[in-house]
């Protein structure tokens, strides 16, 4: 088992909070000319990729594909089905339980989104962040409220029931009471899946930028923390699964594709910027377009890789574990790393995690609703450094 990840990097802008590489890109999905031209080019860098490391992951069956980004629902139909058509020619594609395409409201129209179920697609992932329109228009975002509800009536009728949609909240002078009001949207949308993102200032990002310059105030943490757990009491009471930090399903809709992730499952990582892992390396692609475009076209499979050591397959494992609602499972982790790494973990709980962090019987430490708030800072304080 394995998953597909294809990496899209083309907005239509930036918003404010965001800091994965993307290249802004105007135009729409039906235009042609020559503002495509580097879209252009990079459908076909990207093929090429694929076709360039069919050897590698020959031994792999794939059954999960994940189209993100950046703003995968920039691509047409045809430059979708040509991505997809060339995975299929130059990987062992397996029976696909999950297919997912990362979009934005305000490109999926029913015309949009009945093609991307005749193409195989079954999952949605919904850029929504918030169906406040102040709050859109801080993040940056170009749709309005009306075109997030409209989206997602879209993908219903086009039949989709497998959507998925992202919110974001700690945002400073944004009240609990909107934050209620935002989940109470999703709610009435009857969806199976969200995701919600408590506000970070990352790197690079403009709102980073702007608190650098005091043109915008430091986030609240406190305020993060409290709709944190407004958020934490609508999911129990509305049937979702808290099943990692910021995921929430319905049973039976937890994402397949991130899901394998976090258990550590090998992943095909193609595009600018993608990583991969054959459960033994790290592979990565350079950073940028040009450096990507120089690879692939010099014939270049990876422009960096690194063989995980023990010391980092147990922190990644801790910390990726730890963020899951099933948590670490010990045997699994005795078969994995020995008995003398689980001691050491259980003394790690027992003697420097609060007690309301965590549950622990003898098959599993799992952190709490509250814990999940810290799991970071939980996983990074047990991490061993060589
Ligand atoms: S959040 Fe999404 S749409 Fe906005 S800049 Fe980042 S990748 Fe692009």
């Amino acid at each position: 088992m394995a998953g597909i990840y294809v990496h899209i990097p083309f907005c239509k802008s930036r918003c404010v909070y965001c800091a994965f590489y993307s290249v802004v890109c105007r135009r729409e999905k039906s235009s042609d000319g020559h503002r495509d031209e580097l879209m252009g080019r990079y459908i076909s860098v990207l093929t090429k990729e694929i076709q360039l490391k069919k050897d590698i992951y020959r031994n792999f069956e794939f059954n999960t594909i994940y189209f993100g980004g950046g703003t995968p629902s920039l691509l047409n139909v045809s430059e979708l089905e040509f991505v997809i058509n060339t995975i299929k020619e130059n990987c062992k594609v397996g029976r696909v339980s999950e297919f997912t395409i990362e979009a934005n409201p305000e490109q999926l129209s029913f015309d949009y989104c009945r093609q991307l179920k005749h193409l195989g697609v079954n999952r949605l992932s919904i850029g929504v962040q918030s169906f406040d329109g102040d709050t859109l228009k801080f993040l940056g975002r170009r749709h309005s409220p009306e075109d997030a509800f409209k989206a997602v009536d879209n993908a219903k009728k086009a039949g989709f029931e497998n959507i998925s949609i992202d919110l974001i909240y700690g945002i400073n002078e944004r009240s609990d009471s909107i934050w209620k009001e935002e989940l109470e949207n999703a709610r009435q949308l009857e969806m199976n899946h969200f995701s919600a993102y408590a506000l970070t200032l990352e790197e690079n990002s403009i709102l980073y930028k702007r608190v650098k310059a005091n043109r915008h105030e430091a986030l609240d943490e406190g305020l993060a923390k409290r709709q944190y757990d407004i958020l934490a009491g609508f999911s129990a009471k509305n049937g979702f699964l808290h099943y990692e930090v910021s995921n929430f399903a319905k049973g039976g809709y937890e994402s397949r594709h991130n899901s394998s992730y976090w258990f550590g499952v090998p992943y095909a990582g193609f595009g600018v910027a993608a990583h991969s892992f054959d459960g033994r390396m790290r592979m990565w692609n350079a950073p940028n377009m040009n450096d990507y475009f120089t690879d692939i076209e010099n014939g270049r499979r990876f422009s960096g890789q690194e063989k995980l050591s023990e010391y980092d397959k147990f922190n990644e494992y801790v910390l990726l574990r730890l963020r899951t609602a099933k948590g670490i499972n010990l045997f699994e982790a005795t078969e994995l790393f020995g008995a003398k790494k689980v001691e050491y973990l259980q003394t790690c709980f027992r003697e420097g995690v609060d007690r309301r962090h965590f549950e622990a019987d003898g098959s599993s430490i799992r952190l709490t609703q509250e814990g999940l708030w810290f799991a970071d800072g939980i996983a990074s304080a047990i991490f061993l450094t060589e």
